[in-house]
């Protein structure tokens, strides 16, 4: 008689399972980088608490009677960063997608700052439409005297030719008002969708997909209301709720992958509604 099989998994991985990579149809890893950070530092502990808060729901969904548990994932581990390089961590984020994505495998990053998010999309290559789910728009052309950081960084993206569609944003500057007003920006307010529901969100995702082969989910925690998502960077009042982001999560469509970004540490509401969202896109997303 042996008891050898009540020891857990030593490490702390996703669901607390992988598949092995060749077999996988999703490739997870972890960025815990926050050197940009300027409110709430901790986006560094965002993957190990993802991961943690993972294994402790349910992995059944309800609303698509799917087990999450039967998606193909395969996690990598974390990205061996370059805290206080935020130029040489983008480069090394890059550098494994570009690997990920000639091996064919759907991407799945766990913030880290939603700064890490133009790796990916370096990555992956121009042609994929960028779906943001974020309170701010995160164009700014530069902060603080820095030209990149998580307040700048879609700026970039844009400047290197990816179209975006942003949902859920509240809380810009007069820059990114103006720069959005002179560029006919494509977003959707939170406070449309608090007033009006989420009908006309759901028809921008829809159509923006329509006339895309791929598209990208990155999704920084701060969308949701901090009442739901108190531990994020940049907590900013008048979010949507965790049921509303998973209900327009539900009219994503062509995704080749997605981020969940600037989860802090300190409390671990915020981890496991970044699981829960995580468990919910894994039974909706094609294979
Ligand atoms: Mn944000
Ligand atoms: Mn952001």
């Amino acid at each position: 008689m042996t008891y050898r099989e009540l020891y857990l998994n030593p490490q702390n991985i996703f669901l607390g399972r992988t598949t092995p990579y060749e077999e996988a149809d999703f490739a997870l890893f972890g960025v815990p980088f926050d050197g940009t950070s300027s409110y709430l530092p901790g986006a560094r502990f965002g993957p190990s608490v993802i991961r943690e808060a993972s294994g402790n729901l349910e992995s059944f969904s309800l609303r698509s009677l799917k087990d999450a548990e039967d998606a193909k994932v395969c996690d990598l581990g974390d990205i061996a960063v370059v805290q206080g390089d935020v130029h040489q961590t983008v480069d090394r984020v890059e550098k494994v997608v570009i690997e990920l994505n000639q091996d064919h495998k759907k991407i799945i990053m766990l913030g880290g700052e939603h700064t890490m998010t133009l790796g990916v999309i370096r990555g992956l290559g121009r042609n994929v439409g960028i779906i943001d789910f974020d309170a701010h728009m995160d164009l700014r052309s530069e902060y603080l005297d820095q030209q990149l950081t998580h307040a700048t960084f879609m700026r970039k993206i844009l400047d290197e030719g990816s179209e975006i569609l942003q949902v859920g944003i509240r809380s810009i500057c007069r820059e990114e008002y103006e720069f959005a007003s002179q560029k006919n920006w494509n977003y959707v307010t939170s406070l449309e969708i608090q007033k009006e529901g989420i009908k006309k969100a759901a028809d921008k995702i829809k159509e923006f997909q329509s006339e895309r082969e791929r598209t990208y989910l990155t999704i920084d925690m701060d969308v949701l209301d901090p009442a739901y998502a108190p531990n994020v960077g940049n907590p900013e009042p008048g979010g949507l709720t965790s049921s509303q982001l998973i209900d327009l999560l539900e009219v994503c469509d062509k995704v080749v992958g997605f981020d969940v970004v600037e989860v802090t540490h300190g409390g671990r509401i915020t981890a496991i509604a970044a699981a829960k969202i995580i468990l919910e896109l894994l039974c909706l997303i094609k294979v």
